[in-house]
């Protein structure tokens, strides 16, 4: 599993890898991460950010405006600008990993859609992977495990 779970920028001076698989991964199709990636959506993993190990190089973080005027901040390869994470809401202890930078995204499917009501009409969500209009309820959702470590991870930081 540890080669699948490592990642990098494009010109490879930051490189990265996960010493967790994910507590959850979303597929969000809001209209701020598609203006973000410039694609019809974004996928994150949802790792504690101890958990992810830079190996090789740095991340510059840069602030971005947000519909919601939430705090999101991404962090980026300074040389070639490669959005590798991002930190929500002024959280840091949970990183959004790109998870199209890891060596192997197929390992990874998103367990939720989110915000599918500003999808691109031309995309179509899997049968049996749960979809929703906006945000969700995420203790509704996610795995007793998941919860967990979200629990340890949140209690740390505060
Ligand atoms: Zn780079
Ligand atoms: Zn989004």
């Amino acid at each position: 599993m540890s080669s699948v779970l490592e990642g990098r920028c494009a010109c490879g001076e930051a490189r990265y890898r996960l010493a967790s698989k994910p507590m959850f991964i979303h597929c969000c199709h809001c209209r701020d991460c598609q203006r973000q990636t410039g694609s019809a959506f974004v996928l994150n993993a949802l790792v504690e950010t101890n958990r992810v190990e830079l190996t090789a190089g740095r991340t510059e973080g840069v602030s971005v405006p947000t519909d919601s005027g939430r705090p999101h901040v991404i962090h980026r390869c300074p040389t070639c600008r490669i959005a590798l994470w991002s930190y929500y809401g002024g959280v840091q202890w949970t990183s959004f990993v790109r998870i199209g930078t890891l060596e192997e995204p197929s390992a990874l499917p998103p367990d939720v859609h989110i915000y599918a009501r500003s999808k691109l009409p031309w995309i179509a969500l899997p049968p049996g992977v749960p979809a929703f209009e906006a945000y969700y309820d995420w203790k509704k959702v996610w795995p007793a495990e998941s919860i967990e470590r979200r629990k340890v991870i949140f209690a740390q930081g505060a």
